[in-house]
């Protein structure tokens, strides 16, 4: 189980890569893996349980759940592949009738389908769907361009139209209670895990990439230790069926479907590294001086990249910003 079989890390890859392109507008790489055509990328879907189900695609993994209430989607990938995505929820509905759009976070590559699910529900139902997300990303989206930090400038009819303010939010669709949860400071400032309490499914967002060294985005808010925190909460609504296997399904932002000993494993290897480099620092080093002790080197060939959207260098720095500020 743990590092996955070789497509789904091949395709985190991939995944990876394309955010980066969309982040920073670099259009001039010659590699072609790291240079996406969305033509060629088709959506599979995975039953997760019940009436839930994860696509994958390129970016964030999608959670869709349905019933006789309608449709509700989390997160909505990249807008050009808005098209095969609705092609996809189509063949999976059973009600047309109503459409959610929960968002886990703000980056394009979890929320660039929106627009075109929101027209989509727009045609169906001649209302506009319910799009619910932390308030943070509200905040986030309506900001005016800063060029500093990557883009995440999206369409009004594509802006969360149901943000939630407190610590969470809950609803009750297609016969099943559905918590929100906020998670404060982690990989943004506005992330959400969405828990579905009957099917025992927790999609997560960013908080959790197995195969991939969290990316912590501190321009936005996030933090190590806000991760850390996520992930433990996280672990107090997974349960294990037996032999730490079975039980809650976990979504994640990106890669495979996991159980709770993924998360435990991924929650453990953030801590032992936050704790040395925590006492690097505590120790006087600098970011450089940190960085040449290798405090992440025994994880890094699961965990670790040279190169792409989030190296392992960047991901040492974040920590080290995030635990020195
Ligand atoms: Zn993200």
């Amino acid at each position: 189980m743990i590092g996955g079989t070789g497509q789904p890390m091949n395709l985190q890859r991939v995944a990876l890569a394309s955010v980066m392109l969309v982040f920073l507008g670099l259009l001039n790489f010659t590699n072609a893996q790291e240079n996406p055509n969305f033509d060629e990328v088709s959506i599979r879907v995975l039953p997760v349980r019940d009436n839930i189900y994860m696509l994958v695609g390129l970016g964030g993994n999608i959670t869709v759940q349905v019933g006789e209430n309608g449709v509700l989607v989390v997160d909505t990938q990249f807008a050009p592949l808005s098209e095969k995505i609705k092609a996809t929820i189509n063949d999976l509905a059973q009600s047309t009738s109503r459409y959610i759009i929960i968002n886990t976070h703000v980056h394009l590559d979890h929320v660039g389908g929106n627009e075109a699910l929101a027209q989509w529900a727009r045609e169906h139902t001649g209302t506009a769907p319910q799009i619910i997300a932390h308030e943070n990303v509200l905040v986030r989206v309506t900001a005016p361009p800063d060029e500093n930090i990557p883009e995440t400038q999206i369409s009004p009819t594509a802006w969360p139209n149901a943000p939630y303010l407190t610590g969470f939010k809950d609803l009750y669709f297609n016969g099943e209670p559905i918590e929100i949860l906020h998670q404060p400071e982690a990989h943004t400032d506005g992330d959400s895990m969405v828990f579905f309490r009957s099917s025992d499914v927790v999609s997560t967002g960013d908080i959790f990439t197995p195969g991939n060294y969290p990316v912590i985005d501190i321009a936005r808010g996030g933090s190590v230790q806000g991760i850390i925190n996520a992930l433990n909460r996280l672990l107090r609504i997974t349960v294990v069926e037996a032999f730490q296997e079975g039980g809650t399904k976990v979504i994640p932002g990106h890669g495979r479907l996991c159980e709770e000993a993924d998360v435990v494993e991924y929650r453990n290897m953030i801590t032992i590294i936050r704790d040395r480099v925590q006492n690097l620092i505590n120790r006087g080093m600098s970011l450089q001086e940190v960085k040449n002790t290798r405090p992440t080197l025994d994880y890094d060939t699961e965990y670790g990249s040279d190169t792409g959207f989030w190296t392992t260098d960047m991901f040492i720095e974040a920590v080290y910003r995030s635990l020195s500020e």
